[in-house]
């Protein structure tokens, strides 16, 4: 191959600068992108290239995240134990924080520990006797008759308080106690906040719920409109006020959350025109047997 000439070289460096542009952009015109952005979206921003990355992970950067929280009504505030990139993984994403795979558990935060697991790591990372027989045990976080425990958070505490306990029983009594009301007043405060979340999870759950609705109807009507363009519009018509005769197949295609583009309609359009002949013949042979009948 032969070597590439210094000016292709200089092209290239300039089509790709070793900073991204946006982080050229001033704090106060970022925070303006940032709100018409959703934490996620800043989430995905921040996965996009180390860069960006290293900027929205900068303490000094908490302003973005701050501004796209803004746009989510009810959202509680980000917690002094979790990071804004942490928080918002907790809130809007799915997969478990440990081994990345999906699955109902996973899909639902334990927001008192401030993450999600699927099921083999709930198992694996919970425990329901923290002081017998520890860690043994397990199953406990899947119920929620049972009261379970984190284990690496019972690690954490139990190591506190063994480099609490010293010679002087007395001054370690008063030092052991004060943890545990230390400990107490963050469990207190945990589970306020997994309440305030709880609150606005079914509420943004049914707001996802409600505009995907919005968009399998609007994606609906647009193909029908299209069939109705292209000579259709009796049969239409005649699909009933719910569209009751459309089939299983064209239903596949039609009941679906995201919105029509020209590309897929060319994709999808000969099952449809398929479909709409099909029923335009059953109506020729459905007025001829009326016409029959009516003789009779
Ligand atoms: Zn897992």
């Amino acid at each position: 191959m032969p070597p590439r000439s210094p000016r292709l070289r200089r092209s290239n460096a300039a089509a790709f600068p070793s900073s991204p542009p946006i982080l050229n952009l001033s704090h106060d015109t970022l925070a303006l992108v940032c709100d018409l952005l959703l934490p996620v979206d800043v989430l995905n921003l921040s996965r996009s290239c180390k860069s960006i990355h290293n900027f929205l992970h900068q303490a000094s950067s908490k302003f973005v995240w701050k501004a796209a929280r803004a746009n989510v009504q009810g959202l509680p505030d980000c917690p002094k134990w979790l990071s804004e990139p942490q928080f918002a993984s907790l809130c809007f994403e799915d997969f478990c924080f440990r081994c990345l795979a999906m699955d109902t558990y996973s899909r639902s935060p334990l927001w008192p520990f401030g993450i999600r697991y699927c099921l083999p790591c709930r198992t694996a990372t919970f425990t329901t006797k923290p002081l017998k027989d520890f860690p043994a045990g397990g199953g406990g976080a899947l119920s929620r008759k049972v009261l379970s425990f984190y284990v690496r958070d019972v690690q954490e505490f139990r190591a506190a308080l063994v480099a609490k306990v010293g010679a002087d029983l007395a001054a370690t009594a008063a030092l052991v106690l004060a943890l545990l009301q230390e400990k107490a007043s963050d469990t207190k405060d945990r589970v306020e906040f997994a309440r305030e979340c709880k609150a606005w999870h079914v509420q943004w759950k049914a707001q996802l719920a409600a505009a995907a609705r919005a968009v399998k109807v609007q994606r609906q009507q647009d193909i029908l409109r299209k069939l109705e363009d292209a000579g259709y519009a009796n049969e239409v018509r005649e699909l009933g006020p719910h569209y009751e005769g459309l089939s299983q197949e064209v239903r596949a295609v039609t009941d679906q959350a995201r919105p029509l583009t020209e590309r897929e309609w060319n994709v999808i359009r000969p099952t449809l025109t398929a479909f709409m002949d099909g029923r335009r013949e059953l109506g020729v042979r459905v007025a001829f047997v009326r016409q029959i009948r009516s003789r009779l």
